[in-house]
């Protein structure tokens, strides 16, 4: 993903006058090791050569939105010749995110340059692009989602929940959505999460939900990214970690009754609360918690929740401004907001029902689709046996078509009997085994193949979701979506 991009032109005559007013100039651009190049050029080369390191620079620090000398200094950046003598990059503040492609020509007096910023996130993760079997994630069903959630709860901010690649949708397709839909921030589980965040160019707040080892104390202030002091043990690591010129912006984690983190008692709250008020290099902007059965009917231990929450956090020397973040999908859809700070939401912003049918009905849209196209159809005669172990046997001549889908991609194993979507809406049973990257279906007649089905999503009025799939395998959808596969390629769709 492209992540900056800047153009530059100089006049090589001017650079020339400037550098033999001031011959101090020659060392202000070029690092010591260019003007090592500079000084076993002769002439007209020479200038081309200090022109054009000028120049690269100047476009440098366009493609990051800065003028040179604030975030890109002229020494932080080397451009020297490689092998085949074309210029490279060679050193660059953004080194740790990016690549920088980079290009300088000459005409005339002139000399050109352009630089372009790859993410180095696009490039470490591989892609899958080249399969007839594929998501869809929808752009409009999500913004949907966050506009009614938003409606519903009234709150203030509304923070993304991304963590495990999006619920499996796909991170880079899932930001670039969630930013249309005008989401305040995004919540991760990990810290290498919130890294790739900044590597798309996200620039929101981003909260940590996991604990995150104090020993990545200067990546988090680093990436400005948000995590959770879930004990005071913790904090006193992370102070000791963090260099002096730093700062940490953190959120407080509460148990109330989760059992999972954070922190559990009101002596051991009003400690960390202190030490947060007292330290400049911190940022003291959140405290939050999180609820076990909000999704679930009974609300009697929902409200033992809110009633320790009051003990634990009422009348603590917060910060003013400070966000309290307490509601996931369930409490953002079937409970009265405990607070309108912000929320964090899942579940809800990709349209799957967290309470899987035990809940009044939202009025969510499913953000993803799976489909696939028949790669191989065939009619077998009655008696043939389909797929590892031959657990399926025709009993009539029957047209079989093969689907590009298996257990490796997140379609498990135990999905066997499962139906498919034709493209008119009919259902297709599944017959045989799912292997690893494919499984059968049984079709009414002849199709053709490239016939796309539908695993996941909606045709006319039949609908398969992701719930349905929890429910044949008797888990919850979060475990299906987020199990689905980097081999599968992502589209998002309007
Ligand atoms: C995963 C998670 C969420 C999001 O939960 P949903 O049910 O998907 O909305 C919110 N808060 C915390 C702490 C989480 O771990």
């Amino acid at each position: 993903m492209i992540i900056g991009q800047g153009i530059d032109a100089q006049v090589i005559s001017d650079v020339t006058r400037l550098a033999e007013r001031r011959p101090e100039f020659i060392d202000v651009v070029l690092t010591p090791a260019e003007r090592e190049v500079f000084d076993v050029r002769k002439g007209k080369h020479q200038m081309e050569f200090l022109a054009g390191r000028f120049s690269i620079k100047e476009a440098y620090s366009k493609a990051i939105g800065t003028g040179i000398g604030s975030e890109a200094h002229w020494h932080d950046m080397e451009v020297l010749p490689n092998e085949a003598g074309q210029p490279v990059m060679v050193k660059h503040p953004k080194q740790d995110e990016a690549v920088a492609h980079i290009s300088i020509s000459h005409t005339g007096d002139t000399v050109h340059s352009s630089v372009i910023l790859e993410s180095l996130a696009s490039l470490h993760q591989p892609v899958s692009e080249r399969r007839p079997s594929w998501l869809e994630i929808s752009a409009e069903a999500l913004a949907h989602n966050v506009a009614y959630v938003r409606e519903l709860t009234e709150t203030n901010r509304f923070f993304a929940v991304v963590k495990a690649n999006a619920y499996g949708h796909g991170l880079p397709q899932i930001v670039t959505a969630a930013k249309r839909a005008g989401v305040d921030g995004f919540a991760v589980a990990t810290i290498d999460e919130g890294v790739w965040l900044r590597q798309f160019g996200v620039k929101l707040p981003i909260l940590i939900l996991g604990v995150t080892p104090a020993t990545y104390v200067a990546d988090l202030a680093k990436y400005d990214l948000i995590p959770v002091v879930a004990s005071e043990t913790w904090l006193d690591d992370a102070l000791r970690q963090l260099k002096p010129e730093a700062t940490l912006t953190v959120s407080v984690a509460v148990d109330t009754g989760m059992g999972r983190i954070g922190i559990r008692n009101r002596a051991e709250l009003e400690r960390v609360v202190a030490k947060l008020n007292a330290t400049d290099d911190v940022v003291f902007q959140g405290i939050g918690m999180h609820f076990a059965t909000a999704d679930g009917n009974d609300t009697v231990y929902f409200e033992k929740q809110l009633a320790k929450w009051h003990e634990l956090t009422d009348k603590l020397d917060l910060p003013a401004d400070i966000w309290r973040h307490l509601a996931n999908s369930g409490t953002s859809l079937w409970h009265e907001q405990p607070s309108t700070d912000a929320v964090r939401v899942g579940a809800a912003m990709y349209g799957f029902d967290a309470s899987q049918g035990a809940l009044p009905n939202r009025e969510l849209q499913p953000v993803l689709s799976l489909k696939a196209e028949l790669v191989h159809v065939k009619q077998v005669p009655a008696g043939t046996s389909i797929s590892y172990g031959a657990t399926y046997t025709t009993t009539e001549p029957e047209w079989i078509g093969t689907v590009p889908v298996g257990y490796a991609d997140g379609y498990p194993r135990a999905l066997q009997g499962m139906d498919v979507l034709l493209p008119d809406g009919r259902r297709a049973e599944l017959v045989g085994r799912i292997a690893m990257d494919q499984f059968m279906i049984r079709l009414p007649e002849e199709m053709p193949v490239g016939t796309v089905v539908t695993l996941i999503g909606q045709v006319g009025d039949e609908e398969i979701t992701l719930v349905d799939l929890a429910n044949k395998m008797d888990t919850i959808p979060y475990e299906i979506a987020t199990g689905l596969s980097p081999r599968l390629p992502r589209h998002l769709v309007k």
